[in-house]
């Protein structure tokens, strides 16, 4: 039996040199074995990191045309457009691609609260290590501190449940 979802996925320029790659203006990205490539996001105006995810070619070719992000959700094992759930869209205002093209590094402005992070945060990166100037810190006594001191929006609220569960 013919597999149809092979035809109908989005076609990349082939990658033929690393000229072409690295100093040329072709987008031929590189997806790894399982199909994805990394993508930072950072907000637009702050330049804070936002989040860090990864999208298919699917995911790839639908921000690129929609200009919002979409993503490949690992622990769903499905495309994601970003704020279906939540309303909070994040809209593309620019987006760049690394040396390799294994990488993508979106610039967004999101929309409703500006937040993020399905746990409710602005940014996924809302808790740093503890590094104080003037102790060691050993691998196992290292502590988190939250750099973000409230939630942007309740998750149970806007989504009954959580969208994108951790894994442990
Ligand atoms: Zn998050």
């Amino acid at each position: 039996m013919m597999d149809t979802s092979l035809s109908s996925a989005p076609v990349f320029r082939s990658r033929v040199s690393i000229e072409q790659v690295e100093e040329g203006t072709d987008l031929a990205p590189r997806f790894d074995a399982s199909g994805l490539l990394t993508v930072v996001t950072t907000d637009a105006e702050s330049g804070d990191v936002m989040m860090v995810g990864v999208m298919n070619a699917e995911a790839l070719a639908r921000t690129i045309e929609t200009r919002e992000a979409h993503y490949w959700s690992r622990s769903r094992q499905c495309l994601w457009r970003k704020g279906a759930t939540s309303g909070l869209i994040q809209h593309v205002i620019e987006m760049r691609i690394d040396d390799d093209q294994d990488a993508v590094w979106l610039r967004v402005r999101t929309a409703g609260t500006g937040a993020n992070c399905h746990v409710g945060y602005r940014s996924c990166f809302y808790r740093r290590v503890d590094l104080p100037a003037d102790e060691v810190v050993s691998a196992s006594s290292a502590e988190l501190v939250f750099c973000e001191t409230h939630k942007t929006f309740d998750p149970v609220a806007v989504y009954g449940d959580v969208p994108n569960p951790t894994q442990l």
